[in-house]
């Protein structure tokens, strides 16, 4: 049993252990079995191991936290989270615009010459000027689309605003 506080042995224990850390296979069976025994008995080469695996327990705490700390890694993923729910709710919003805009196109295209022919008729029932019939035409045939986008764009507006 040693017991001085300098080792003779020290270099061959830090030269065991380091492979040991290092996950070489240069250490014997014999080895192992020696430097257990040695670190059973000798307090120098215990205490000195000792701290070394504290300092690297340590250094494994500190880089795994440097990395990234788990308040941060939640804090990045919640905020991941609200904005993609963010974009979700944006994309129902245009939804329903998308399918206005569709169904007026659809109105455009459908609907000019019944309106234009319903108000020639009209002119002819009731005697109207040509500019009279051909501007209420106009008129009629532009209103769906004038109204559903200011609608658009005034609801689109005032969600805005509420954030
Ligand atoms: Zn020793």
């Amino acid at each position: 049993m040693t017991i001085s506080l300098i080792c003779a042995q020290q270099d061959r224990v830090e030269s065991l252990l380091f492979q040991s850390r290092q996950g070489r296979n240069g250490a014997t069976q014999e080895d192992q079995v020696w430097l257990a025994s040695h670190l059973r008995d000798c307090v120098s080469c215990n205490g000195k191991a000792e701290a070394a695996a504290a300092a690297v327990e340590e250094l494994h705490t500190f880089s795994s936290q440097t990395l990234a700390s788990r308040a941060l890694v939640r804090n990045t993923q919640l905020q991941v989270r609200f904005r993609a729910a963010q974009m979700r709710q944006q994309q129902e919003r245009m939804m329903p615009l998308w399918l206005g805009v569709s169904l007026v196109a659809l109105w455009a295209v459908g609907s000019l010459p019944l309106v234009w022919s319903g108000f020639e008729f009209m002119s002819q029932s009731f005697s109207w000027p040509a500019h009279v019939w051909q501007g209420g035409a106009v008129v009629a045939w532009l209103m769906p689309t004038g109204l559903l986008t200011s609608f658009a764009v005034s609801l689109r507006r005032e969600r805005e605003l509420q954030g």
